[in-house]
């Protein structure tokens, strides 16, 4: 008697992300991303399909409360390469919406995360899962790097 992972016992999937107007952390089910997750308090819709800015206030609140594997773009403004690859991960985060979160960290502006997770080069992709580090990725990532990284199934 064998249930389904998809089925209606599966756990639910879960992030938590702070909204982009607001800031204020909030607990979203990526099982229910069409209907559009709202910010509780300012109402605003919480769009997963494109990275996430994190900060230092809320980055451990979203590794420690995601289910699923959380990738983290640790990047700077000043940094070519990182712009170079920005359109890579806004496909990857608009391809696998609810697979995966994808965050972005600016490391001149949270350099205690910068300086916990020994970040030498930017850009650096780090995968975590449950709050620990998976995998990491040093440099420019294409498509398939980002999807080989955080184990996706590839379209
Ligand atoms: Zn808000």
């Amino acid at each position: 008697m064998s249930q389904p992972a998809t089925g209606p016992t599966a756990p639910p999937r879960r992030a938590v992300v702070r909204c982009a107007v607001c800031s204020t952390p909030n607990r979203i089910d990526l099982g229910k991303l069409s209907q559009g997750p709202r910010c509780a308090k300012c109402r605003r819709p919480i769009l997963l399909d494109r990275p996430i800015k994190a900060s230092e206030a809320d980055f451990d609140q979203s590794l420690q409360g995601t289910s699923v594997p959380v990738l983290v773009d640790f990047y700077a403004d000043w940094c070519g390469p990182c712009h170079m690859m920005a359109p890579m991960l806004d496909e990857f985060a608009a391809r696998h919406a609810g697979a995966v979160l994808v965050l972005k960290l600016d490391t001149e502006v949270n350099p205690k995360v910068a300086t916990r997770f020994a970040i030498r080069g930017i850009p650096t992709l780090i995968v975590f899962q449950d709050g620990t580090e998976r995998g990491r990725h040093v440099g420019v990532a294409d498509l398939k790097t980002l999807e080989t990284l955080t184990g996706v199934p590839t379209a």
